[in-house]
Parts: C-alpha cells; structure tokens; sequence
C-alpha cells in the first residue's frame, strides 16, 4: 500500500470532502459487466488508512454517503451510489506474512492475481479460489466469492482476521477472539459494516492441480451428481441450454506427491493451454454471442459449434492457474446457492424451462458445490450447498430468462448470490438466513448512521 498523501496538484485540492485524498480522475463508475454505470459526486481513491478514515469523516461531515468498490466485478448494484464511490483498489499488497504459520495479511484491494501471486513466492497458496483472479479480496469476501469442493471452504472462510475503518472512525480488527460476532458478520459484508483495510488469510502449502476435463451424458451425470460432488477435491460442468451433454471438470489436488510426479505445466503448454482458452473457447465464444445478439435464430447451432470447441484434455499446473481462466468476454450472471440436495432437482427443472420456453445463452451453465459457512449471509451458511449459474453476453436479453430460473431456484430453497443479478429483498431474504438478526445487530453498531447503505444495500437489507 502506498502511504503517500496526495499532493497539492491533485484534483482532489480543491474538493472539500477529499482534500488529502486523491480523487479519481474520471467522473463515471462502471461495473466490469457494463450493466452498472453511475456518476456520482465524487470517486475517491484512498491509498492508505488515514486517507480512508479521512473520507469517511468528510462525507459524514457532508452528510454524503459512501461506497467502497473493488474491481467493480459484482453485477448486482451494491456499488452505485450518487454521493461519494470509495475506490478501494489502491489499498494494495502484502501487509505482513507468517511462512510458518500459513499466515498471510493483505491490504483490501489486493487482487486475487496479485495474492496467489504473493504466495507462491513464499511456498503458499489459497487453499480454494473462484473461477476468476480479477477481484479484490475485499470485493470478494464481500458477496460470498466461491470456488468448488465440498472439501474446500470458500475465501470467505480462508480469513482468520479482517480490519475495519468504521464510520464511527473507529479501526477494528475482529478475529474468532477479539469481536468474534463482528468476524462472522464480515466473512460476508456487503460493503456495508465499513471499510475493509486489511484481511489475513489461512493460507496452505503450495500445491499442484491436476485437471481432467470431458464430454459426457447430462442425463447420467445429473442423476449422480451428489456422489459426483463428493468424489471429487474440485467438481464442476458446464452446459449448454438445449444440449444433452455437459462438460465436466475435475480437479484433483496432488501436493502429497514428490515433485517429480506433479511438475507444473512447462511455459510451452501453458501457453498453448491459455491460447486454446483465449483463442478457441473464449475467442469463440465472444464471436458468437456477437453473432447470436444481431441473429438469435442461429443460437443452437451455434451453441452446438461451441459445445464442440470444449474438447477433452488432461493437464497438471500449479493450483491457481488451473482454479482459474481469463475471461475476457464481458457477461453478465445470475447465480444461486441450493441445499446440496436439491441441486439436481433444481438443475433437471432449469432444462425443462429451457425446453418448453427455448431460451439460450452464449455462455454454458455452470454447477459448483461449496461446503457449510460460518458467515452470517454467506449464501452457503450452515449447508451443504450447490451453485447453480447462468452468464449471459452482455448485449443479449436476459432478463426473462434469469427471472423464470430465479422462481425455480427459490422453489429448491435457494439463496441468492450477493453479486448476482436477482430480485430479493428483505422481506424474501430474512427467512433465508438462521443469522439474520445477528448481522443487522452488527451493522447498526458499526454504521448507525447509514453512512454506507445505498438504495440497493437498504432494500436487501430493510433498513
Ligand atoms: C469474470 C467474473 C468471474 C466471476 N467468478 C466468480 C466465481 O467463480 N465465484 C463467485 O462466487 N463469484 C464470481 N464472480 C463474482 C465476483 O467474484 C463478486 O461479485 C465479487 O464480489 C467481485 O469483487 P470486486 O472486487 O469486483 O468487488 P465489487 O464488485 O467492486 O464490490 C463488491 C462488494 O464489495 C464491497 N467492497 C469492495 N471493496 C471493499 C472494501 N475495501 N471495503 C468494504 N467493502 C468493499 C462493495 O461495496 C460491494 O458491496 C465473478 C465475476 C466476474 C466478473
């Protein structure tokens, strides 16, 4: 994190509410997905503790209210806001690390790209990732980012310790000994307790992940997928609406075998796997979502075409690389969390909504599985969860497809993903979550005021 304040050319000089902090110099936020975009009235973008505890005093001061953003890669409206956006991705880097003890401190802005790269420098890794490197890990924790393995607990609960500017102007540092109620609450945040400056993680030794990836029949693997979940370190598949296949990937975590065994890819294949993602499946994938949104009419055959690109392949890499893959065609997602049991029930529904109404997508369904979370508004608290997601090309109608899967998803017990699209509310939300009260409790502790709620954070949350 850099500790320079800002100097006196800055922009911000003249501004009231950032005056020691550098303000941004365009005026509009974008999410990442480009369905999100507001001009608020300022975008600050503090670079160390005092400049964010300096904000948060200004626009109370101002009677503004603030958000924190991250990447911006969150596709429900938790960021928007007309009065102040607080860019935390300055607050970046490693804080402090603990080899011995896998124990590492970051500032809220790392990004995951940044921290698994941070690690693997010192022989450590997380020990689960989502499917992207591109978020903050504050962002991240913030909606309850997960990977897959029921083995394998999210980032949320990777986190040992988390410290907070609160509006109050108080820095606390929770931990499962000191404020322990207030850990619990941030695993899953929001953006809406204060301002996350730092998080340590429980991290593990560094490891390699084999990945196998195929072609099979939906039907037989639908119908297994519980066993399927839990026969694997890392189960996840892919569909395409309309096709009777699916293509499955298993990762399969080998740090107990000898170097020798689990050499990383050479930079040769690696480049050759990451130009097959980004040429063949990305490339195309893009280019027919281009070509789907200006002639819908050709969206099975396309998807049939892109079916076909994922063909089979086995590979051995170091862990984050095979988590993870770029993503350079923008989307936009839905995505729930199910009672694990209920997953292929709630799956073999969405194919049939799929038959009768003939919807597409230019991005294949995907199915994830996560183990139970402490989190109060983790979507996967207290259960066995599996994920359903649907991603659409940005510039193609969604929004009728992703409401209809919402009402099967609900039906099966659903929760939905805090950065997802979806259309709950307080009233939908409480009776979802055995710890509801207790996070609110935390909350208006932290931020009685409201400072940081926004419209959307006040209608989740019903305050
Ligand atoms: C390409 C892509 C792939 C994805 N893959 C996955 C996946 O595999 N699994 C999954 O679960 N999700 C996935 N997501 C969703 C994404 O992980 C979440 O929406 C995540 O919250 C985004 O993090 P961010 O840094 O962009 O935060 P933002 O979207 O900018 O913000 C998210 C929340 O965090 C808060 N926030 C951000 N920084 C701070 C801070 N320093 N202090 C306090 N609050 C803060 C904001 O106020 C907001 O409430 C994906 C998204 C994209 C675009």
């Amino acid at each position: 994190m850099n500790e320079q304040s800002a100097t006196p050319d800055d922009p911000a000089e003249s501004s009231p509410l950032t005056a020691k902090v550098a303000k941004v110099a365009k005026d509009t936020w974008r999410s990442w997905g480009r369905n999100l975009t507001v001009t608020p009235a300022a975008i600050v973008r503090p670079e160390n503790t005092d400049q964010v505890e300096q904000v948060l005093r200004d626009a109370a001061a101002q009677g503004l209210r603030v958000r924190p953003a991250g990447s911006g890669q969150s596709f429900s409206p938790l960021v928007p806001t007309s009065d102040v956006v607080l860019d935390a991705t300055a607050l970046t880097g490693l804080s402090s690390i603990d080899v011995e003890k896998q124990q590492a401190t970051f500032f809220g802005g790392t990004t995951i790209q940044q921290i698994s790269q941070i690690l693997e420098d010192h022989g450590l890794a997380l020990g689960n990732m989502p499917d992207f490197t591109g978020q903050t890990i504050a962002g991240a924790i913030a909606t309850g980012t997960h990977g897959t393995g029921l083995g394998q607990p999210s980032l949320a609960e990777q986190i040992i310790d988390i410290t907070i500017a609160t509006p109050s102007g108080e820095l606390i540092t929770c931990s499962e000994t000191s404020h322990p109620e207030i850990l619990r609450a941030a695993r899953v945040h929001l953006g809406v307790l204060g301002v996350i400056v730092s998080v340590t993680i429980q991290c593990v030794s560094a490891f390699r992940l084999h990945c196998a990836e195929f072609r099979e029949p939906l039907a037989r693997l639908v119908d297994s997928l519980p066993e399927r979940m839990s026969g694997a370190d890392h189960f996840e598949f892919f569909w395409m609406p309309g096709r009777h296949t699916a293509h499955t990937r298993i990762l399969s975590r080998l740090h107990r075998l000898p170097d020798t065994y689990t050499r990383p890819a050479s930079p040769f294949s690696r480049v050759l796997r990451r130009a097959d993602d980004a040429v063949l499946r990305t490339s195309l994938t893009s280019g027919l979502g281009r070509l789907a949104s200006v002639a819908p009419k050709t969206v099975p055959g396309l998807n049939k075409l892109e079916s076909m690109s994922k063909s089979s392949r086995r590979y051995t890499d170091v862990s984050y690389r095979v988590f993870t893959a770029p993503r350079a065609v923008r989307f936009v997602s839905t995505e729930y969390a199910m009672p694990l049991e209920n997953t292929a029930a709630a799956f073999r529904d969405l194919e049939a909504l799929v038959d009768r109404k003939g919807y597409t997508l230019s991005f294949p369904v995907l199915v994830r599985c996560s183990p139970p979370e402490q989190g109060y508004l983790s979507p996967s608290a207290d259960r066995y969860t599996g994920w359903i997601s649907l991603r659409q090309y940005g510039k193609r109608p969604y929004e009728e497809f992703f409401r209809d899967a919402e009402q099967i998803f609900l039906e099966h017990g659903g929760r939905p993903h805090w950065g997802s699209i979806h259309t709950q509310t307080a009233e939908t939300l409480k009776p979802m979550y055995p710890h509801w009260d207790d996070f609110l409790k935390v909350r208006s502790n932290l931020d009685p005021n409201g400072l940081l709620l926004n419209d959307h954070t006040r209608s989740l949350l019903g305050v």
